[in-house]
């Protein structure tokens, strides 16, 4: 059967680089050659064609002539005889979109290396990865999603397949010194990897990971009937966060310091974080992987492709992914409500909730969302945390009426998972399902920049939700005995010790007194501010006053006056009112 080979060799693991020989059979004179501007999952144009180095094109006969079109396009024109294509690609990108090598690991999504051959891309994709040379790679593995042919053992170097290229650069691959832990989730294999040596315990963690995915399996009763594997990448570094859902694996990174300790029981904040994120991930094994914007069944590679319905995939996975872990027991009642609290603080503290829809924010992630700047707190609305609120309106009223969102999950994955969805499917299966009245109201918390009614909604659910004014630039909600506290609605970074603002929320006490992004203060009321001494110095005033503010803006010497009155910036405070509510709600499905 005819395939599309690519030979992977990380040819110099100091320099960061991989040699890929693509040979491919033509079927016309010139064949286009292509590498993906994005990788599916993440939507930012990263240029992946820039880490090209270098570049050539042979046949048995020798050089062919190779021309770029443009920044990730080139033609080759090709005799009758097998086209050989050799490029260098630069490999140093630390986060799970691109390909990372070092001595340690080597993190390479094909997205990123393997140029797509226009007119095969539906062939089968064949991979022969080359074991390193570099002696400090002797001891390395591979584990990847991608099948295993021509006798390669498992978890070794060698060669590997996808059905096509769409499925190619669906399946990141991961080779380097790892430990594995497998478990089976309706018989069907699951694969824990983490790189390194890292002092855990990766036993307790992969019964962890096992309790959430048998947990996040319910909301959808079946396993997709085409997984027949899984794969959890688990890249551990000095420091590092994120994570990218694939057909049947996903790619995470996150810091050693997020790992469990070995005898510690207590599931602490990082921990809880991680499992969230390994919760979400598997989450979009059903929903972005298979149930998907009708747009993306056809993935638009070199170019933005864009969609209203962002809200839909990140909001509700996000909804999922922490209630798994209350779900699944791993987590208290009380942990998380904290955690609930600390989404709606995260959403509603920020001018942008009023500011920016969530079909506004799906369409425009692309430059929005992935490239948020000093302004994003007024402009910029998180789909993930605004979009899991949604999902927890939509769940208080669905179980009011005696339905769930689980329920209502599973009847959308039934019936679009072939088609895809479009932007009213879920308004549309509302209304089908005698919801007439929530489906106009979902058609409002979308496309209006509105509050959502969280307030009425939660005691639906149980849950009584009031709000306070902020406290700190670190305050996202709960109980405080800090009454005085003081916020002026302004952010700070340190800078070469002084104080320099960050950000400036829209309608807070640093804007009314004009303070801007890059000011840095440097005395109020006389007493010289420091990055230490700011909240301690803050508390000795009190609610209501005007201080004098010294500042430098740029080269010049200003002054103002800060008026200390209460911040607008709200959040959260969450009580249990009605324990069986909660309590059902909360309980394993
Ligand atoms: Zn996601």
């Amino acid at each position: 059967m005819k395939s599309v080979n690519y030979h992977i060799d990380i040819s110099d693991v100091t320099a960061h680089l991989v040699t890929v020989t693509l040979s491919f059979t033509p079927l016309s004179d010139i064949h286009e050659l292509t590498l993906p501007a994005w990788i599916p999952g993440s939507y930012m144009i990263r240029d992946f064609a820039r880490n090209i180095v270098s570049i050539k094109a042979t046949d048995a006969n020798g050089s062919l002539l190779l021309n770029q079109q443009d920044k990730q396009r080139w033609h080759v024109h090709c005799g009758k005889q097998k086209v050989h294509l050799t490029y260098q690609v630069y490999a140093y990108d630390l986060s799970v979109r691109a390909a990372y090598i070092d001595d340690e690991v080597a993190v390479l999504n094909p997205a990123c290396l393997c140029l797509q051959v226009n007119g095969l891309h539906d062939l089968p994709q064949q991979i022969m990865l080359k074991k390193p040379a570099d002696k400090r790679c002797k001891d390395w593995r591979v584990a990847t999603g991608l099948t295993r042919i021509k006798q390669t053992e498992a978890l070794a170097f060698g060669h590997y397949q996808a059905d096509d290229y769409q499925q190619l650069i669906d399946s990141p691959i991961l080779a380097g010194r790892f430990e594995l832990r497998e478990f089976a989730i309706n018989d069907v294999p699951h694969y824990l990897i983490v790189t390194g040596d890292n002092l855990t315990d990766l036993d307790r963690f992969s019964g962890d990971l096992a309790r959430i995915c048998q947990t996040q399996v319910k909301v959808f009763s079946a396993l997709p009937d085409d997984l027949d594997s899984y794969w959890f990448l688990l890249w551990v570094t000095e420091d590092g966060y994120g994570g990218l859902e694939h057909l049947n694996s996903t790619l995470l990174l996150c810091s050693r310091n997020d790992l469990p300790v070995k005898g510690v029981d207590a599931i602490n904040d990082s921990y809880q974080q991680l499992l969230a994120l390994c919760s979400h991930e598997y989450f979009h094994t059903w929903w972005v992987k298979r149930l998907k914007p009708a747009v993306f069944h056809q993935y638009q590679l070199d170019s933005e492709q864009y969609t209203n319905q962002l809200w839909l995939y990140e909001g509700f996975t996000s909804y999922f992914d922490d209630l798994a872990l209350v779900r699944a027991g791993l987590i208290d009642k009380a942990c998380y409500i904290k955690t609930l609290e600390k989404t709606i603080s995260r959403v509603t503290r920020n001018p942008s909730n009023t500011a920016q829809s969530l079909t506004d924010s799906s369409f425009n992630a692309w430059t929005k969302f992935y490239k948020q700047d000093e302004n994003a707190p007024n402009a910029v609305v998180s789909y993930y945390a605004k979009g899991a609120l949604l999902a927890l309106c939509l769940e208080a009223e669905l179980t009011q009426a005696g339905s769930s969102l689980s329920a209502l999950a599973q009847q959308l994955w039934q019936q679009c998972r072939t088609t895809g969805t479009d932007d009213d499917a879920v308004n549309m299966l509302l209304t089908k399902l005698g919801y007439a009245d929530l489906a106009s109201s979902l058609t409002s918390w979308l496309y209006d920049a509105a509050e959502l009614p969280l307030t009425s909604l939660l005691p639906k659910l149980g849950l009584k939700l009031e709000f306070r004014p902020m406290q700190h630039a670190e305050d996202l909600g709960g109980e405080t005995d800090n009454k005085t506290a003081i916020f002026i609605g302004a952010l700070t970074k340190n800078a070469n010790g002084l104080m320099q603002i960050s950000h400036v929320y829209h309608g807070s006490s640093a804007h009314h007194a004009g303070l801007m992004v890059g000011d840095q203060l440097l005395a109020a009321d006389g007493k010289k501010i420091t990055s230490s001494n700011w909240p301690h110095l803050l508390q000795r005033f009190t609610q209501g006053q005007d201080i004098r503010l010294h500042f430098y803006r740029k080269d010049r010497l200003l002054e103002a006056d800060l008026c200390l009155k209460p911040t607008k910036q709200q959040v959260a405070q969450l009580t249990v009112c009605d324990d069986a509510k909660i309590s059902a709600w909360l309980a394993p499905v």
